[in-house]
């Protein structure tokens, strides 16, 4: 079929932009509650950012960045589970102070030690204190007095403590990786980012490496995509790829209605919108600003590249980390590796919009979108784009459960 055609939503209860888990989950959910979807996608797969496939190396490997399925929520756990073998995460993250493998340049950036340190585990833990401070104990029991019954702290509480050392042991761990990292992924100074941000990664105090902590930390065996398949297979659901709906949609904002191929809709259906608001919008007021990434795929004829699955290195130029995808569910691949390095930037024309830069101005700017967009009769806006926030993979199906609840409810035109 020709993209551009017109495409009948006649006999749909549901048009779904969108075939991330959003709108994937809310598919599925109204598919079981006997109405029609259909979910319009206009890249060439299902499973949005979940994407995964198995490269030329056989390796399988998650084209937008590493995901690690993480909820501590049995509703959201029950929505995935019978769609995939989900195996226990078997390889934590690392942090190499000292290295960029690219380039091969070793140095140290820290203040105890006159050479390089072994790369240590992320989230931090007490062996970054054994390794940086050459056991610390000291430093261990301050941080546990400071925050009794408490197993991780933000890097803000760590600066808030009254405990000159543990104040010192903040900066450092700032200079060193924070700081770095964060302006390399945002393009911006630290301390212009809403603090939630760089609170999302904690500091553990203890040998942990947890993230969050949360019941269940998983990763599907046979990867995302074969999830997401799973989930759109139900004769209620069908599913049309590389077809951008805007081809399709409009909003005629003069007279607050949706269109499709500029008609207005069929009286019974609803749309879920889960791409970009402003760009629904016609970027009516302007670009909502995003951060983009770059990967840059290669191949490596070694057994192993580095020492873990994602490893963060705050020292190299351009690019934040590495993941090295054979090491995702131990992979079986003899003598080669794929690996995926990652340049933050800001999201241009053409780039895939990744994280919401979550300030002031974006944030009023995005609110007068939903302003306008909000009480568009049959047109409903939810998941990370539609709504400009940064959801996990979690979020984003707590976010469709409760957009499939108030389906269920009121039917369309009241959400
Ligand atoms: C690098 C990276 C790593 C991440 N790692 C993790 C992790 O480890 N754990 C975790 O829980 N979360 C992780 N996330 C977050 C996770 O990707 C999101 O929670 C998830 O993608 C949200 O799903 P969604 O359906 O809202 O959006 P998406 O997955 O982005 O789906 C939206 C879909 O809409 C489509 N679309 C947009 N506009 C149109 C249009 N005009 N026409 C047709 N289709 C359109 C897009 O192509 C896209 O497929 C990560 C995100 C990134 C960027």
């Amino acid at each position: 079929m020709n993209v551009n055609e017109p495409i009948d939503i006649a006999n749909y209860d549901y048009v779904i932009v969108g075939a991330g888990f959003t709108g994937s989950v809310v598919a599925r959910k109204m598919a079981e509650h006997n109405k029609k979807c259909l979910i319009i996608e206009r890249r060439h797969h299902i499973a949005g950012n979940m994407f995964d496939e198995v490269d030329e190396n056989g390796i399988l490997v998650q084209r937008y960045g590493v995901h690690l399925f993480h909820t501590g929520s049995e509703d959201v756990w029950d929505v995935v589970k019978d769609f995939g073998d989900w195996r226990v995460r078997d390889n934590p993250s690392r942090v190499d102070f000292s290295s960029d493998p690219l380039t091969g340049v070793s140095r140290h950036n820290h203040p105890f030690k006159d050479s390089p340190v072994e790369p240590v585990a992320y989230p931090f833990n007490f062996s970054l204190i054994d390794t940086l401070w050459g056991g610390g104990g000291e430093l261990k029991e301050a941080l546990l007095k400071e925050f009794p019954g408490r197993d991780r702290v933000t890097i803000s509480e760590l600066y808030n403590s009254n405990n000159k050392d543990i104040i010192e042991f903040a900066s450092i761990l700032f200079e060193l990786d924070f700081r770095p990292y964060t302006s390399k992924q945002w393009g911006i100074e630290p301390g212009l980012l809403d603090p939630s941000v760089i609170n999302r990664v904690p500091i553990l105090l203890n040998y942990g490496t947890e993230l969050v902590k949360v019941k269940y930390q998983r990763i599907p065996k046979e990867g995302f995509t074969k999830v997401f398949e799973r989930m759109l297979r139900h004769q209620n659901i069908d599913v049309m790829l590389n077809v951008d709906a805007l081809l399709h949609l409009k909003i005629d904002f003069d007279n607050n209605a949706a269109l499709w191929d500029g008609k207005p809709l069929p009286q019974n259906a609803t749309i879920l919108w889960t791409g970009a608001i402003d760009e629904l919008a016609g970027y009516k007021f302007g670009k909502l600003p995003y951060r983009s990434l770059r990967f840059d795929w290669l191949t490596k004829n070694v057994e192993s590249f580095q020492s873990g699955l994602c490893v963060a290195y705050p020292i190299a130029e351009g690019y934040t980390r590495i993941v090295e995808y054979k090491k995702l569910l131990s992979q079986y691949a003899p003598g080669v590796s794929s690996i995926a390095v990652e340049y933050p930037m800001q999201a241009e024309e053409g780039m895939e919009p990744y994280y919401p830069i979550l300030i002031r101005d974006n944030k009023a700017l995005y609110e007068k979108y939903r302003l306008m967009i909000d009480g568009i009769p049959q047109l409903v806006l939810a998941g990370r784009l539609a709504d400009y926030k940064y959801y996990d993979m979690d979020a984003a199906i707590e976010r469709a459960l409760e957009i499939a609840r108030r389906f269920y409810k009121k039917g369309a035109s009241a959400v």
